[in-house]
């Protein structure tokens, strides 16, 4: 986040140095443990390529990025999804759009008979052609759309110049093709991030607010609305630092920890799968270089799905998960 995209203001500068409680400590101090549940999910990241260079991002995604899932590793998880009962395979980046055998994969895990959901950033979708849409309604792939804010000038300061208009154009492609739509199977959920260093609004007046405007200004349906605190990893927490937040922010995040949301999180029910094929309890941690169960495990090293109550690794930033109403 650039100076000149957000005066900075001196009440957010840092008020006090000491690091926050470690995260594993607050649980147990809760007399909480985070392990897996069932695992139903497979998230795979195909690859750090984008078309964006997000200053949210936790993975560091952007246009130079090189790291591409390679077919012999999609071809691992492919075998994967069609040999367990997986319900949800989720697929994300960077910019999934942008893999030059997305069609394949997607035709591939199709197959499988899990629900498929694309992780899109818009901009990157915007730029497919037909053919790409058709066969995301054909095999009914859900979109999950990353869409920042409302305000145009906020969400370029997020996403860089061109990208409201690109994902608002996006959007009204995607309701053609049936996306969004109250009844239809294709569903159009959108993830809502803050625009800096401080905690989102709560999602229900979020989603109130974007559903009326998308109407009223662009005629856009969407099905869900998802908001989700910003992860300290990557680019981000290179900003928190460099803008001398980082202290602040992650007081804010402990202050606002939720047991409750503790048993909800993402990393109970899902496997992620890094762009090469190794193994994590979210993509949050493939940033962190957190494996699963601390060891580096290739997705072909295994034939069956982590079994219920197996430690998972965590982080300060995993505070940014269990805040608030928590990231499910
Ligand atoms: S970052 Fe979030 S999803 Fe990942 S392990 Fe931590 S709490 Fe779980």
């Amino acid at each position: 986040m650039t100076a000149n995209a957000h005066k900075i203001n001196q009440d957010d500068i840092l008020v006090s140095s000491t690091p926050v409680n470690p995260f594993h400590r607050t649980l147990k101090a809760h007399g909480l443990h985070l392990d897996t549940g069932e695992i139903i999910a497979l998230q795979v990241n195909v690859g750090l390529k984008c078309d964006r260079e997000c200053t949210h991002c936790h993975l560091d995604a952007g246009p130079m990025r090189k790291e591409m899932m390679p077919r012999d590793t999609m071809d691992s998880i492919i075998h994967f999804t069609h040999t367990n009962d997986i319900k949800v395979i989720d697929i994300t980046g960077g910019a999934p759009e942008l893999h030059e055998d997305i069609e394949y994969f997607i035709k591939k895990l199709s197959l499988s008979g899990s629900s498929l959901i694309l992780r899109s950033n818009l901009s990157a979708i915007y730029s497919k052609n037909d053919p790409f849409f058709e066969l995301l309604t054909s095999h009914k792939v859900k979109i999950t759309a990353s869409f920042p804010s409302l305000n145009e000038v906020l969400a370029e300061a997020v996403r860089g110049k061109g990208a409201f208009t690109k994902s608002i154009k996006a959007l009204q492609k995607l309701n053609t093709y049936g996306y969004g739509a109250p009844s239809s199977e294709l569903a159009l959920n959108l993830v809502v991030n803050p625009s800096g260093a401080f905690l989102s609004p709560s999602q229900d007046s979020l989603e109130k607010e974007f559903r009326k405007v998308l109407k009223e200004k662009w005629d856009i349906d969407f099905n869900s609305l998802f908001s989700f605190a910003n992860v300290p990893l990557g680019r981000f927490k290179i900003w928190l630092i460099d803008s001398g937040r980082y202290e602040k922010y992650m007081r804010d995040l402990e202050t606002s920890f939720n047991p409750q949301a503790v048993s909800g999180l993402m990393c109970r029910i899902v496997l992620s799968v890094s762009w090469d094929g190794y193994l994590y309890d979210c993509d949050f941690n493939q940033a962190a270089d957190l494996y699963m169960k601390s060891r580096k495990t290739h997705i072909s090293e295994i034939t069956s799905l982590p079994k219920p109550g197996q430690p998972i690794q965590t982080g300060d930033h995993c505070y940014a998960c269990a805040a608030g109403a928590g990231f499910t």
